[in-house]
């Protein structure tokens, strides 16, 4: 049988586990994963660093977008997120840089920069990419979509513990402001907001574990494409 060439499109609110749930997709029907949001968390910590952020939400857009061009930002299969020759996977995922990125990501210039990024990567064989716009904007014709949500409080506190495991000392209401914050930047901006591709799959997954999820896209994977985890 000839495998088909599928884009799977992961979206949804913050922290529902989305990066998590798609890295374990591809390693079960081996797709290659990708995660968008890191590259927003790149620019991001690169914005940070070259002193272009005051606070957490005022930028300099106007010595940024120039900038870009020059932004050497990429995967590395063996080290994740890179800028240049510096693997950045930890410090993109600190609260420092949670607390910046969706302002950074209304700006659509940085959008326009993501957007290339991922299509160089798209439509090159079996792909899972995860985000807030990819089944409606990166790739509106995804052959399968997703749409994640979980309660506010299970979210939080999945994040809580996943900063906790990494050595952080994150508080629990921070963390719960900032989760709330972001759904409300990413869902109102003006360029690709959050939101629910019409033919995009609802996982709410509030009290599911990992393995029912994977069961419950097992079967859409199947019934769609033949293909067997
Ligand atoms: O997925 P993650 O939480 O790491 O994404 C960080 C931020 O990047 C999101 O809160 C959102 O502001 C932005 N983002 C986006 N579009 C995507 C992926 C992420 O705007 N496709």
């Amino acid at each position: 049988m000839t495998i088909p060439d599928i884009v799977i499109a992961v979206d949804g609110y913050s922290s529902t586990g989305k990066s998590t749930f798609a890295k374990l997709v591809a390693k079960e029907f081996g797709f290659l994963y990708l995660d968008s949001g890191a590259l927003y968390r790149g620019v991001t910590l690169f914005a940070l660093e070259q002193g272009l952020i005051e606070g957490t939400d005022r930028i300099d857009t106007a010595r940024l977008i120039p900038m870009l061009g020059g932004l050497d930002l990429h995967f590395e299969t063996d080290r994740g997120t890179c800028i240049g020759d510096r693997c950045v996977e930890a410090e993109i995922r600190t609260l420092r840089v949670s607390n910046s990125v969706s302002p950074i990501a209304t700006i659509p210039a940085v959008r326009n920069f993501v957007d290339a990024k991922l299509h160089e990567f798209g439509r090159k064989g079996r792909i899972i990419m995860d985000g807030r716009d990819i089944g409606t904007t990166v790739f509106p014709d995804a052959e399968l979509k997703v749409f994640m949500t979980a309660d506010d409080q299970v979210r939080a506190q999945r994040r809580y513990d996943e900063l906790v495991s990494k050595g952080q000392t994150p508080d629990f209401q921070e963390v719960l402001a900032n989760l709330k914050e972001r759904d409300y930047i990413d869902s109102h901006r003006e360029t690709s907001p959050l939101q629910r591709a019409a033919d995009a799959f609802i996982l709410d997954n509030s009290d599911m574990n990992l393995h029912e999820e994977v069961v419950w896209i097992q079967g859409l994977i199947q019934g769609k494409f033949g293909i067997l985890g």
